[in-house]
């Protein structure tokens, strides 16, 4: 089982946990909880989840369920493993039967997008996958050249727009009826990342959806929202935003082993009900892995 050593932070975070319940009786309930209260916050689990989740200790504790510190702490894990496995299953790819599989990468400029694509790339490419990149982000001069290195490093080819005024939607068809004739498995497709307040960014990702669509007679297989895993919380609004207006099948959430707001991941989920496909721990070829919400708990209150 993979151990989630990206997110040490988080783990520093909550570790409080552990010392409170090892001297926990019940004349210290309200105390003990209100300090598990605080360390739930502080890793960015959000007012909802955290009140709910102590709820539910304070009601099982008074009630004689719960009999010692350990008994909290199992059921403290629990409750989160529920939250993220009620809303969040199928945390797999789902990439059908039909080929090639269609793949949109999506979020906002400096989230992790491209290099997420190149790891998976990676990832999906060591596992036996033909691979065909497609350089959707046709507005960043810089972005075609970056997902280029990807392809290189990882031994994908890759199809570019020509010229400055390539319109994102004709690149990612062009390359989805390349991936339809060449025989490829996936097509893996980047999209723009400018600011998503920015109307005329969500049109171009449903006009790429639409083209793709036309192609492959159907909705892209999935659509892969990338998320900062520094930003925490504040990543809600932006996730929702895509959602409305995409459909997010999955989310990637990134550089979570710089990030103490791991807990951020269970509100995400309970939020949006989509499920994490992926976490970022890292910026090397190897470091994308695929959520777990078992190894994920254990690994933030080990
Ligand atoms: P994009 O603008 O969304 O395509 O973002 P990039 O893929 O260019 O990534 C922005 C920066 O974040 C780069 O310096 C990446 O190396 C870095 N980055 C991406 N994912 C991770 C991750 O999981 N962990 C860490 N530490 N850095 C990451």
């Amino acid at each position: 089982e993979k151990i989630f050593s990206g997110f040490s932070k988080t783990r520093d975070n909550l570790a409080v946990i552990d010392e409170l319940l090892t001297y926990w009786n019940l004349a210290e309930t309200d105390r003990v909880l209100d300090e598990l209260e605080e360390a739930l916050l502080v890793s960015d689990f959000g007012p909802k989840i955290t009140i709910k989740i102590v709820e539910i200790l304070r009601e099982d504790i008074l009630a004689g369920k719960l009999k010692s510190g350990s008994e909290i702490k199992d059921a403290l894990k629990k409750s989160v493993l529920d939250l993220l496995t009620s809303k969040g299953n199928k945390t797999e790819l789902q990439l059908g039967f039909r080929k090639p599989a269609v793949i949109m990468i999506v979020g906002v400029n400096g989230g992790g997008k491209t290099t997420s694509l190149g790891k998976l790339a990676h990832r999906l490419k060591k596992e036996g996958t033909k691979i065909l990149m497609a350089a959707g982000d046709t507005f960043r001069a810089a972005a075609s050249d970056q997902l280029e290195v990807w392809a290189e490093r990882t031994g994908c080819e890759i199809v570019v727009g020509e010229g400055e005024k390539a319109k994102a939607s004709s690149v990612l068809s062009q390359a989805v009826k390349r991936g339809k004739k060449q025989g490829f498995d996936v097509v893996l497709c980047d999209t723009s990342g400018r600011l998503h307040t920015n109307y005329s960014l969500m049109e171009e990702l449903i006009a790429c959806k639409k083209a793709i669509g036309k192609i492959i007679f159907g909705a892209p297989n999935e659509i892969l929202l990338v998320l900062d895993g520094t930003t925490g919380l504040n990543m809600l609004p932006q996730a929702r935003e895509f959602n409305d207006v995409v459909g997010i099948t999955g989310l990637i959430l990134t550089k979570l082993d710089g990030s103490a707001r791991g807990g951020c991941v269970v509100s995400v989920v309970d939020e949006l009900g989509i499920p994490v496909k992926f976490v970022g721990v890292g910026e090397g070829l190897e470091d994308l892995q695929p959520f777990d919400a078992e190894a994920f708990v254990n690994a933030i209150f080990s």
